[in-house]
């Protein structure tokens, strides 16, 4: 299989794999026992929040979590349920793990404001001041987009909201490796492994020491009391070995890798790319073909052996159009035929010569049986 879905989830790499395997077998002894084994594994937690802090150069709390979605849920539930304020910011293009629990909280009570986006899937920095209030406590703004790529001015978001006194999480998960994380200045982060060669079923929120928050899981008191239940060592030392290692991928190759491929597919007749020409992630290609079905496409595509998805696979489980596209004012027939490319450090450039011309045959193939080929099978 060539695969090209690395933003719904990469390969372990070994050297991660190497780290976690003595944590399933040597030291399994449960960190908050007081003896040795347990003192050993407690450690290795440290250890993983040490890595952590250091590779996003931010001085927090590190709160372990089942998984970036967790650490979403626990950011926007946990601070507004332990502030006066009832205003929060999101950006309309979040991942659905902010946007479902935003919902959770306006059927609460609590007012939710959504910052519109361009057709290149960037915030209106502008429309984002005049919305916040006196009571907003806090705005969450994904670094970027899991769907289209782009990069979001995070920097001058934070400068901002911290004009106006209101804290600012961020969801980096798509950006790790990819992206210098320097995130000292941000309240909350949300980091998960699996999207960067480490394991699945594992993410962190990261928060400054004064921030009040309240637990959204409650039981033995574990995670400075803000996530109990028994922490799962060996995920969590992968987390930690991920972000240390994250700064080390050549991203660089696989940005020249992915131009290519976009160079490729604008070949065919009606194809664009979407998202941010500039500021995107360096593995993503985002692009619509009209007059085909996306679906169709990922099956044929499987079938000849591409891995590639439509957006994200929390989408893909809700069978509904992506709200990210939507937010973006694509129509429904954008919409329909698009596909998301996304790169990782293990595709070589054969593979990436090889999925264009089975890309560029299955778009044609499927067009041809369609009974709208002659408006797309020719250049417009
Ligand atoms: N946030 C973003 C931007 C994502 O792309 C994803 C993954 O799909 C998540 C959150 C959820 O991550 P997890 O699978 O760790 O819950």
């Amino acid at each position: 299989m060539i695969y090209l879905d690395n933003a719904s989830t990469t390969p372990l790499h070994k050297t991660i794999l190497e780290e976690i395997l003595p944590y399933f077998t040597d030291h399994y002894g449960n960190p908050s026992s007081l003896h040795k084994l347990g003192i050993e594994t407690k450690n290795a937690l440290s250890l993983a929040r040490d890595r952590i802090k250091k590779a996003i150069n931010m001085e927090c709390k590190v709160i372990f979590t089942g998984s970036a979605t967790e650490a979403n849920n626990l950011a926007l539930k946990g601070v507004m349920h332990s502030s006066k304020g009832k205003h929060i910011i999101v950006s309309a293009i979040e991942h659905d793990s902010i946007l479902e629990p935003a919902k959770s909280l306006a059927s609460e009570g609590y007012e939710v404001s959504y910052i519109p986006v361009d057709r290149y899937g960037m915030i209106d920095i502008n429309k984002f001041e005049d919305m916040i209030r006196e009571d907003t406590v806090m705005v969450s703004l994904m670094l970027a987009n899991n769907e289209v790529g782009t990069i979001q001015p995070l920097k001058e978001a934070i400068d901002i909201a911290h004009k106006h006194d209101i804290l600012v999480h961020s969801d980096v998960v798509q950006a790790i490796g990819k992206l210098n994380l320097d995130l000292g200045n941000l309240d909350l982060a949300t980091i998960s492994a699996h999207k960067s060669y480490g394991p699945k079923g594992v993410g962190a929120l990261c928060l400054k020491d004064d921030i009040k928050i309240r637990a959204i899981i409650e039981g033995g008191g574990q995670e400075y009391n803000l996530r109990s239940g028994t922490q799962n060592v060996p995920a969590i030392v992968g987390l930690g070995k991920t972000m240390e290692l994250s700064k080390s991928f050549d991203y660089g190759r696989v940005r020249e890798l992915r131009d290519i491929l976009i160079k490729r597919l604008l070949e065919i007749p009606n194809s664009r790319l979407n998202g941010h020409p500039k500021y995107r992630l360096p593995n993503n290609a985002h692009m619509t073909f009209l007059g085909i079905n996306g679906e169709d496409l990922i099956i044929q595509l499987s079938n000849k052996g591409v891995a590639a998805s439509t957006g994200s696979a929390c989408t893909t489980n809700k069978q509904r159009e992506s709200h990210v596209l939507r937010a973006m004012n694509f129509s429904y027939e954008e919409i329909k035929g698009s596909l998301r490319l996304s790169l990782g450090i293990q595709n070589t450039s054969e593979e990436i010569e090889e999925a264009c011309n089975i890309i560029a045959d299955t778009i044609m193939e499927l067009r041809r049986i369609s009974p709208y080929s002659y408006k797309y099978n020719t250049l417009a």
